[in-house]
């Protein structure tokens, strides 16, 4: 089956997409994306994803291209004509193709590009990564300063994804000033003495959907959250340790850098997080 996509108001089979070569998020990477993963056909915490995708939008001097629910709306028809049981939806909205390049922002009514597709990845939820556990790396964040914005400059994270297979693990931490910030693309936790800890919010990173949601099921659950700056240190001598992103939902770290944690087997509370979150989220899918 040809997947279809949208771009600009128009479902097309893929092949037939396009997008000029002057759009600046091919130019310059000026653009934004949003991620939401589809479980049993329907879009899990779409309106996170839409409320992000506005704040993103805000704060490069652009707005949202049409309603949340009209955004919905195409999730939707996408995931329907191509038939996605488990996956994900892309999204992403660049500031347009103006007729030239130019460092300036083209003028405010050139239309943006708005671009959706979706991924299929049958049996999602069921991932044997999640019953092993992944190992990650870490490495230096050499990151922009607005990790807060979800561009689609996503170089660095490739590199760092690269870095880790280079090394025989499956992914990388980033750490500045001795600190973990987040994955490369997914936010890192650590569990010790009970205490889940995750890296508080701000510019250094993204604000994951996943987390969020997460961390108020672990609050709701009386489990024990702290917001705070972790080392590697501290993450290695760490009972448990695991990631949260929308495409890999809560999933176990069992080694950092070499160094197995707790046993060096997927964690208690990450394992009983990862049910949690499937349930709520399941209930609450659109
Ligand atoms: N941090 C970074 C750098 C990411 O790229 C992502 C997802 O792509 C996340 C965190 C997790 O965010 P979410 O849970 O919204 O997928």
């Amino acid at each position: 089956m040809t997947r279809t996509v949208y771009v600009n108001g128009d479902y097309l089979p893929e092949g037939e997409a396009k997008v000029s070569v002057f759009d600046r998020g091919f130019l310059m990477a000026d653009g934004v994306y949003e991620v939401t993963s589809v479980l049993g056909g329907r879009l899990i915490d779409f309106d996170g994803h839409a409320a992000r995708l506005d704040r993103s939008l805000t704060e490069l001097g652009m707005t949202m291209p049409m309603a949340a629910e009209d955004l919905r709306g195409i999730h939707r028809e996408l995931v329907a004509r191509n038939g996605v049981e488990d996956g994900m939806v892309y999204l992403q909205i660049t500031r347009g193709a103006p007729a030239d390049r130019d460092f300036a922002y083209p003028p405010q009514d050139t239309p943006q590009t708005v671009v959706l597709f979706t991924q299929n990845k049958p049996g999602l939820a069921d991932s044997p990564a999640a019953r092993t556990g992944i190992r990650v790396i870490s490495i230096d964040d050499r990151r922009w300063g607005r990790r807060d914005i979800k561009t689609v400059q996503l170089l660095y994270p490739s590199m760092g994804k690269m870095m880790a297979k280079a090394a025989g693990a499956d992914d990388a931490w980033m750490v500045e000033d001795g600190h973990v910030t987040e994955g490369t693309s997914n936010n890192a936790y650590i569990v010790a003495g009970g205490t889940i800890v995750t890296r508080d919010l701000g510019d250094h990173i993204l604000s994951g959907i996943t987390r969020a949601a997460v961390l108020r099921f672990a609050r709701e659950a009386q489990m024990k959250v702290e917001e705070r700056a972790f080392t590697i240190a501290e993450a290695q001598a760490a009972d448990e340790a695991f990631i949260t992103s929308a495409s890999t939902f809560v999933m176990p770290v069992v080694a950092i850098d070499g160094a197995p944690i707790g046993d060096g087997t997927p964690g208690p509370v990450a394992r009983r997080l990862r049910e949690i979150y499937f349930e709520e989220s399941r209930k609450a899918a659109s």
